[in-house]
């Protein structure tokens, strides 16, 4: 975990279970979900998918298991697949038996719409005697009918009792090997809720903002309240729920943990300035060029792109490697201190090359085989440039002056 994440406010304890070889709660890692899109009866399809979720960073992977050909084709994508598999159910209770039968990692149950008692009971006798974990699914849309009427609608409280009464039935039959989530598709409900779950529940919560929609208002909403609850310590696995390529879900989950340092980086992370008056370059091309590039290449480290070299590198000190622009070349720096300077049609292409050095021989041996004269020749370059511009970096005083002497009367 990055020390970063010791900024936030300390993780709530949970208890731990495990979803096939992966911890839920109690210290564990928080763990990035996603769900197929496939008919889980398309075997090939969905296993194709979970190889690219898997890929894209999901821990775990959930399939819908909705009828009889559902559930047979995960008896086959099961022991084929990279990570934990779960069976979403909804409906009938029968298909949550078939999915035990097919030997999923863990369910998830919908207390909305699977209400009778006995078939509750059912399912969790059988998910406990096989060691199979159920999440507790609430969702503020399919709320209960009754305890809609009894909280007067979807309120945090109204979500958590549902997820109450299907413990409690739970822990009738002796089991409570669960994780529970209170998902809305309104972001200060959803928070609500969870920090209420929070406080009423030793168990793994699972977060997410439901029917978030698509990129980029989808992201938003989920980065908002997943990220805000997280911040505070609660949660221990997530999902973003995007209307998209389930392969976002999984990359923008992974992307929000390790920014916030909760996860180790597995991938690049590029940062690159807003640009302004100063910007030597289109920094929006270069940084989306490296980018492409970068990301080819898998490589776990952050890189900063810069539009000058007056601020870049000082700005951008605590990046891995970063490349700042001025007098029409590229000023190549690691953690900060320049080490080789290029021409500007060099720029990216002197980035990638290292990177991949930086990831192969490490920093201080990068730092050892810097060109001496870099720092010197970007130092004059940074002189000229404020002299150039002075502290006024949209030379706004130079334009008036023109406008001046050219338009006054
Ligand atoms: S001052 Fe330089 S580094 Fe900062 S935003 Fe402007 S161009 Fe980018």
């Amino acid at each position: 975990m990055d020390p970063s994440a010791n900024l936030l406010s300390p993780r709530k304890k949970t208890r731990q279970i495990h979803i096939g070889d992966v911890a839920i709660g109690g210290g564990a890692p928080i763990s990035v979900q996603s769900m197929t899109t496939t008919k889980t009866s398309d075997v090939d399809a969905t296993l194709a998918q979970i190889y690219e979720l898997a890929a894209a960073g999901a821990d775990i992977v959930r399939c819908t298991c909705n009828d009889a050909a559902a559930a047979e084709g995960l008896a086959q994508i099961v022991p084929r697949s990279p990570v934990p598999i779960v069976a979403d159910i909804h409906f009938h209770h029968e298909m949550a038996l078939a999915a035990l039968e097919a030997g999923v990692h863990g369910l998830r149950l919908n207390p909305g719409n699977l209400r009778k008692e006995s078939e509750i009971k059912l399912v969790a006798s059988e998910a406990r005697d096989r060691g199979v974990p159920i999440r507790i699914g609430v969702n503020a849309g399919s709320l209960h009918p009754d305890i809609a009427a009894r909280f007067g609608g979807a309120t945090p409280e109204a979500l958590v009792e549902s997820a109450r009464i299907e413990l409690a039935y739970f822990e009738e039959v002796g089991f409570s090997d669960v994780k529970i989530s209170v998902k809305a598709s309104s972001v200060a409900l959803m928070i609500a809720a969870y920090r209420l779950a929070s406080e009423c529940f030793d168990h793994p919560l699972h977060l997410g903002v439901t029917e978030a929609g698509p990129p980029p208002g989808g992201l938003i909403k989920g980065t908002v309240g997943i990220g805000t609850l997280l911040a505070e310590g609660i949660g221990d696995t997530i999902r973003y729920s995007l209307t998209a390529d389930p392969v976002e879900e999984a990359r923008a989950g992974r992307q929000l943990l390790e920014a916030l340092g909760l996860r180790e980086r597995k991938g690049l992370d590029l940062i690159a300035c807003p640009s302004c008056g100063r910007a030597q370059v289109d920094v929006i091309a270069i940084a989306k060029e490296a980018q492409a590039a970068l990301e080819e290449r898998s490589l776990p480290i952050q890189v900063a792109v810069m539009g000058c070299v007056v601020n870049g590198p000082g700005e951008a000190r605590s990046a891995d490697l970063g490349i700042a622009a001025g007098k029409h070349k590229g000023h190549l720096f690691i953690r900060g201190e320049i080490v080789r300077v290029v021409p500007e049609d060099q720029m990216v292409e002197a980035l990638v090359e290292e990177a991949e050095r930086l990831v192969a021989e490490g920093v201080e041996a990068r730092l050892a085989a810097a060109d001496s004269r870099a720092a010197e020749e970007a130092e004059a370059d940074r002189r000229s440039l404020l002299e150039e511009t002075g502290t006024d970096p949209n030379a706004a005083a130079v334009k008036i002056s023109h406008i001046r002497s050219r338009y006054a009367s």
